[in-house]
């Protein structure tokens, strides 16, 4: 076998790990230090608030357990997209119409936020601001992107709903109906993205530590927090969780409070010149309105990304990749045959999946946990732009802005029932329906 045969799994072997900005400068936290905040969570939501209060002046230190981006941060798949995968009418409906109108007023500006941050911090990751389309599958996919524009030209979004023939232009498939074109939105590298958020929070006086996953959060006698990690403690006022879908043995009921679903991609091998004139010649990021969604985006050196959700696994069965294989030749059947995608180990270069953390209602959850204890998770898979704007938003709060003027109303925490069922049940049938699409 080639080494190019080989599929990894691990974050570290991602194509994101392969292709990253350098990781900034960090270590494990050594010994006592003190701080104004302590923020848990190394990745889009810590890092955007550790900025943010750094810019503020606040002393504040972040405590990652593994490295920058080890989460969904430096998985996912980069796709910065205005809004909830919820739709605007259903957010309003959830939250009532004050609450709602202000999550989708603010993270319909949320692109505006992560892209201003990469330019105004010289953040090297691949972004492209092209927009994204949102794939239409079906006819009841054709209906369901009908009502989204709908409500988002309502609100005074510039989305725009293009027919088959300009949907297989920009694509280069004719397998999708229709799409939604957004151009607020766009690409980035992700963990490029994280890299860069955790360097410019630094440069303005943050201080990092990676391998020091905290252990222990106790109260102190005069109410500031001890943040414990294996050779380090700190000090602080305040406290942040920012451990989303990563969360694990910190706080049992905020672990309980979403389901954990996984989501992989695959990578081709760049494409060749004359593929990339017709595979998403326009570079926009892609995604479905299948329940199991799936997605496509290219990168910068022209691979091309195929995901959707499951657990990518070390088996040497590798059904995950044939389901890639398979889905290749049935979106471009001329460029991938499916007789050369039968043995298809030379087209593919990094497999790898990430967790996504579903709340209930498939919105961010704000939770006041304790007096200067303060989480947000549950992103449900849209968290680029959202953990971005919640960092902002948190930085204000912890400078004064009370906590329910931010744009994500506090809920009370609550653990989802029968979550373990719900999760098996979720997981199980995106490995049927993905064996079942190999069939037909
Ligand atoms: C495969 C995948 C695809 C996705 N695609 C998209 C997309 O295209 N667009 C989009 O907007 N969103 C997408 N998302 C969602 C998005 O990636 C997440 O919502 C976002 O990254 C969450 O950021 P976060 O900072 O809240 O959490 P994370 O990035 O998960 O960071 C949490 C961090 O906390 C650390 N941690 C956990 N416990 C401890 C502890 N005890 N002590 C210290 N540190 C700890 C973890 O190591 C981790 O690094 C996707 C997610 C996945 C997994």
């Amino acid at each position: 076998m080639n080494s190019h045969h080989i599929i990894r799994h691990t974050p570290p072997d991602s194509l994101w790990a392969a292709s990253a900005s350098p990781a900034p400068e960090t270590a494990p936290l050594q010994g006592q230090q003190s701080a104004s905040v302590v923020i848990i969570g190394g990745g889009y939501t810590g890092l955007s608030t550790a900025l943010h209060l750094a810019e503020k002046g606040v002393n504040v230190i972040v405590l990652e357990a593994q490295e920058i981006g080890f989460g969904g941060s430096g998985r996912n798949v980069g796709l910065v997209n205005a809004g909830l995968w919820v739709s605007p009418d259903e957010v309003e409906a959830t939250l009532g119409s004050t609450c709602g109108q202000r999550l989708n007023t603010q993270l319909a500006a949320a692109p505006d936020l992560v892209f201003s941050l990469i330019e105004r911090f010289g953040i090297e990751c691949e972004a492209v601001r092209n927009g994204t389309l949102h794939l239409s599958h079906s006819g009841l996919g054709d209906r369901a992107l009908i009502t989204r524009a709908q409500q988002l030209q309502q609100r005074g979004a510039p989305v725009e709903l293009k027919d088959p023939a300009t949907t297989a232009r920009l694509t280069g498939t004719s397998a999708y109906r229709s799409s939604l074109f957004d151009p607020r939105a766009g690409t980035i590298q992700p963990l490029s993205y994280a890299r860069g958020l955790a360097q410019a929070a630094q440069s303005l006086g943050a201080r990092i530590y990676t391998g020091s996953a905290v252990t222990a959060l106790s109260n102190t006698a005069s109410g500031d927090w001890n943040v414990d990690t294996a050779n380090g403690t700190v000090m602080a006022n305040q406290v942040v969780i920012a451990t989303n879908a990563y969360s694990e043995h910190l706080h049992k009921t905020l672990q309980q409070s979403f389901i954990p679903l996984y989501y992989f991609q695959y990578a081709t091998h760049p494409l060749e010149p004359e593929q990339l004139k017709t595979i998403l010649p326009e570079k926009h990021g892609c995604w479905d309105t299948r329940q199991v969604m799936s997605s496509i985006r290219l990168d910068r050196s022209g691979r091309l990304i195929i995901g959707s959700i499951g657990k990518v696994e070390n088996t040497g069965n590798n059904f995950l990749q044939r389901w890639a294989s398979h889905q290749l030749s049935k979106l471009f059947p001329d460029l991938f045959s499916r007789s050369e995608m039968s043995n298809s180990n030379d087209v593919w270069s990094h497999g790898w999946s990430g967790r996504i953390a579903f709340s209930n209602d498939h919105l961010p959850h704000l939770h006041s946990l304790a007096p200067g204890l303060t989480a947000c998770i549950g992103y449900s898979g849209r968290g680029i732009g959202p953990g971005t704007m919640v960092g902002r938003s948190l930085a204000d709060h912890l400078t004064g802005m009370p906590l329910d003027e931010m744009f994500i109303p506090v809920t009370q925490l609550k653990p989802i029932t029968a979550r373990r069922t719900r999760e098996q049940y979720f997981a199980r049938g995106a490995d049927l329906y993905h064996l079942y699409q190999r069939i037909i």
